[in-house]
């Protein structure tokens, strides 16, 4: 450790969830989607796929590109792919937190980290005690602000007005809008990328299209934003995404049917879940995301991840002041779902 950097010393550095090698786990711990990727996709990988990975993948990725800007109806040159959404995040935080940036108390974990791995000063702003955000609260901030919309950890979906009213007051800093987990019922801020040219919207594969694994992310943005963003690329890692996961995706994207039954799925879960879990007296926070962070009188939420995990159940739990006595729950499938709720009676049952 005598060798590194100082600024590395001091910085707690991001706790992935559990990734057990050994399976044998119902895992609703990372919000991972519990459904394949598009068989579409999967079949049309080939030999040649593989064979062709003795040359670099292509630096602007324009397949890939291409098929994001048809989805969303913009044009390529307002896309840029990264190895995941953490690596746009951390583009976005290298490129344009000259400023500082600001980020609500209970948010995504990762923008702590980055804001202490590139040396960017930060604000933390509490969310309402309802832990929404109050899109005030950011208004001429002077800083890059980052919001998870769905915000991580709590699910709770900000209306794209509300996300319209943060750019309209702050025309002089950008505004990055975390959309890992918008394709669960919200409405994505790529609508407003030609009005406002401050805003960087990101997103993943990761969750809704059931690609964690491949590592692929984007940003969509004006122009000269994304050209900022490729400054930063060109001068890291020119081939961040690899040739199998950039194919891979591209095909995934054009499944606009499988992606539409896989949210649609989740969704329903979602809504059983919550039920569920309020049956058996949980609270719940009211979540558009596919996760449900939840808490109950009886049992802190340090021992129920420790008695889910126990009876083969892995949940996230984040030490964290304001959420510590919750579970953060991945929606996973129906039969995911009964399993976790008959476990958790049993668990409660035990406590009386
Ligand atoms: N943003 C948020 C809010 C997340 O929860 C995650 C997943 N941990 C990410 C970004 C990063 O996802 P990925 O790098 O897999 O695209």
């Amino acid at each position: 450790m005598n060798y590194l950097n100082a600024r590395l010393k001091n910085l707690t550095a991001y706790q992935p969830g559990e990734q057990p090698s050994d399976g044998g786990y119902i895992k609703l711990n990372t919000n991972e989607n519990p459904y394949t990727p598009s068989r579409y996709a999967v079949i049309n990988m080939g030999v040649e796929d593989v064979e062709n990975l003795r040359l670099y993948s292509d630096p602007e990725c324009r397949k890939l590109c291409s098929a994001i800007a048809e989805f969303y109806g913009v044009e390529k040159r307002n896309v840029l792919t990264a190895n995941g959404s953490d690596e746009v995040l951390a583009f976005c935080f290298a490129g344009f937190c000259d400023c500082g940036a600001v980020f609500p108390d209970v948010t995504y974990g990762f923008y702590r980290v980055f804001a202490g791995l590139f040396g960017v000063n930060y604000d933390i702003i509490g969310l309402a005690p309802d832990f929404t955000v109050r899109a005030e609260d950011y208004f001429n901030c002077g800083k890059t602000i980052f919001l998870a919309n769905p915000n991580a950890q709590t699910g709770i979906y900000l209306p794209l007005a509300e996300i319209g009213k943060i750019l309209k007051n702050n025309p002089n800093n950008v505004v990055v809008i975390d959309e890992a987990y918008i394709d669960f019922g919200g409405e994505s801020a790529v609508s407003l990328i030609d009005k406002y040219k401050n805003l960087i919207v990101v997103q993943t594969f990761s969750k809704s299209r059931s690609l964690a694994g491949a590592r692929v992310g984007f940003a969509v943005a004006d122009e000269g934003l994304i050209r900022g963003l490729k400054q930063v690329k060109y001068s890291f890692n020119p081939y961040n995404v690899n040739s199998l996961s950039a194919r891979i995706a591209t095909f995934a994207v054009k499944d606009t049917q499988y992606f539409g039954e896989c949210k649609a799925k989740i969704i329903k879960t979602r809504k059983r879940l919550i039920n569920g879990l309020k049956e058996l007296g949980f609270s719940c926070l009211p979540s558009t995301a596919n996760f449900v962070l939840a808490e109950h009188v009886s049992i802190s939420g340090e021992e129920l991840y420790i008695k889910l995990k126990e009876r083969g159940i892995l949940v996230r739990h984040f030490n964290e002041e304001r959420i510590k006595n919750f579970v953060r729950i991945t929606v996973g499938t129906d039969a995911d779902t009964n399993i976790l709720l008959k476990t958790l009676e049993g668990i409660l049952n035990e406590k009386v």
